[in-house]
């Protein structure tokens, strides 16, 4: 008789908090650089982006922040920083 001890002892890795199933993990939603995290989900159709690490951002460069804070948009004002399109 043998005790089959099969490989199904429960994984005691932590939970992180993060969401993120990669790495390197994105930043935070309270990190300055937050809207360097991947696109979870993206509907340019309906003017948002949801970001991996929970933060929404829209089209116009407003945000909001998974625990309901708002960010104002605040896309470069004037045509200083017109892209060159080469
Ligand atoms: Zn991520």
């Amino acid at each position: 008789m043998t005790t089959s001890s099969r490989g199904t002892h429960a994984t005691t890795q932590r939970k992180k908090p993060s969401m993120c199933q990669h790495q390197p993990a994105c930043p935070t939603a309270d990190s300055a650089d937050r809207e360097a995290a991947r696109h979870a989900a993206h509907h340019p159709e309906q003017g948002w982006s949801l970001l991996c690490n929970g933060v929404l951002i829209f089209e116009d460069t407003g945000e909001l922040l998974p625990d309901g804070q708002i960010i104002a948009p605040h896309r470069p004002s004037g045509s200083e920083q017109v892209m060159t399109a080469a």
